[in-house]
């Protein structure tokens, strides 16, 4: 969006260059929207991202910084702020995994997956608020998971991170909706993308016999529930965990 373009909105979304990030990007692409997005060390997949979104008749901005770092976040929201001037919609999706059973896991890994999939989305959320409510309009949406809602064995550090999540988007649901400002959870089952593409494939089949639907999902699912709750028709939607599983979990 440029200087002369103010009806334009501005969408943001953490880790935009691979698997749901960039269905993400693309379901939010068009004329009508500026979007930025970041990611923490895929130069040439976040290129083909502003590409799509480029083919797809919309603008994107990528930059490579960490969505855990406060320092790195404020630097790119003060740029968003000073490129628009307004912040509409923040979809956290940055997230990693770092498995193992509990009893070896090692207290790095429990800190990286809390700060990537946690403590990101607390300093995004934190930030976006402020010009959200200046507008008295906004969306959040946090990408948790199933297994923020029914746990899985050797994910206790991602569980415990997207359960989290939740408890963080109903808090801040309710501190922001005098001001028309909305945050919702998703929560994905299993969507094939690079985060599951090394499950190995006897796990991937157990897996698979698992969802009523039987396949898996793909990021597009997540992106089309996330693009109608930023969307008026979702409106009236606050501080909600919407499951997108193919009936995993029901
Ligand atoms: P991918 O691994 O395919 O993509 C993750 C994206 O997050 C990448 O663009 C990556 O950047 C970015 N990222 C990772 N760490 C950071 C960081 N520190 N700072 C900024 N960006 C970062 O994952 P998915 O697309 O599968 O997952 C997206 C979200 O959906 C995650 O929160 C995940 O937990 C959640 N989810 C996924 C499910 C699935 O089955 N795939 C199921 C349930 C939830 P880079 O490309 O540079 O590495």
């Amino acid at each position: 969006m440029s200087r002369d373009e103010p009806e334009k909105k501005t969408v943001i979304i953490t880790g935009g260059a691979r698997g749901i990030g960039r269905a993400l990007c693309l379901a939010f692409a068009g004329p009508d929207t500026e979007i930025f997005f970041n990611y923490s060390s895929s130069g040439p997949e976040a290129e083909e991202t502003g590409r799509l979104v480029d083919a797809a008749g919309g603008h994107s901005t990528g930059v490579c910084a960490d969505v855990a770092d406060e320092d790195a976040m404020s630097a790119f929201f003060k740029r968003i702020n000073d490129e628009t001037g307004r912040i509409d919609v923040l979809v956290n999706n940055a997230g990693i995994t770092r498995d193992s059973l509990v009893m070896r896991m090692k207290a790095s890994d429990w800190d990286a997956v809390m700060d990537v999939n946690l403590k990101g989305a607390f300093i995004c959320t934190k930030l976006a608020s402020r010009a959200m409510i200046r507008r008295r309009w906004g969306r959040i949406i946090n990408i948790t998971s199933v297994a923020g809602v029914a746990g899985n064995p050797g994910q206790a550090n991602y569980s415990a991170a997207k359960a989290g999540l939740i408890g963080l988007t109903k808090s801040v649901a309710r501190e922001l909706a005098s001001r028309n400002i909305t945050v919702n959870a998703i929560a994905p089952g299993y969507i094939d993308t690079g985060m599951t593409a090394r499950i190995d494939a006897g796990k991937k089949a157990d897996i698979l016999a698992n969802i009523p639907l039987g396949r898996p999902g793909a990021p597009d699912d997540v992106a089309g529930l996330a693009f109608f709750l930023a969307s008026d028709c979702a409106a009236y939607i606050t501080g909600q965990v919407v499951h997108v599983n193919g009936g995993m979990y029901i």
